[in-house]
């Protein structure tokens, strides 16, 4: 069976930590796959990489994929294959800006552009190039979790850092020890903001 072909387009899956963006990710590659596309997976890291690194992109849920790990938008035209007919990238808010051009370029030239970010940051605040896509995408999904305080659908990523609520002065992005919780609008709150 030859591969249907394509029309070019961004499709943006976001949504806060512990909705299932990265499920949803692999779950679309998948599909592309059993369709007989050519796919390419990238994933954004917050640690900056001066060369891209095969890695395995691994969900919540516990599937995997591989996916070159990438920390500029830069470095994704450089390894895209003449063949490849999807696109996927993960962590989107973890790149700069240039990853907009990046996807419409792509997409004006008949790739299948799935990219799936952070919304917003663990302030309830638009977070990088996430917003801007968004205005752009083909097609938008906001995917929520479950609020760990009261149960409703969560929006928002609460950060704690030994224990406690992480104040609004936090930086935004911070590899290291602190863990998220989704919470809804009610639930949520950023000491410094509130
Ligand atoms: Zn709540």
């Amino acid at each position: 069976m030859a591969a249907p072909r394509l029309n070019g387009g961004i499709e943006l899956i976001c949504g806060s930590m512990f909705s299932g963006k990265t499920e949803e990710v692999i779950r679309q590659v998948q599909r592309g796959y059993w369709s007989g596309h050519n796919v390419q997976i990238f994933r954004a890291t917050s640690v900056p990489l001066v060369v891209p690194q095969n890695n395995t992109l691994l969900s919540h849920d516990g599937s995997e994929i591989q996916a070159m790990y990438i920390s500029r938008s830069d470095q994704i035209l450089p390894m895209l294959s003449s063949t490849t007919d999807i696109v996927a990238i993960d962590e989107l808010q973890f790149l700069d800006w240039g990853v907009v051009d990046v996807c419409q370029h792509l997409a004006d030239h008949g790739v299948w552009v799935i990219a799936s970010g952070l919304d917003m940051s663990f302030r309830g605040e638009p977070f990088g190039p996430v917003p801007l896509l968004m205005s752009i995408a083909d097609r938008v999904r906001k995917l929520r979790a479950v609020c760990t305080v009261c149960g409703n659908p969560a929006g928002r990523s609460q950060r704690l850092r030994h224990g406690r609520l992480a104040p609004y002065d936090d930086p935004v992005i911070l590899p290291g020890a602190h863990l998220y919780q989704p919470r809804c609008r009610y639930c949520h709150r950023v000491p410094g903001r509130d």
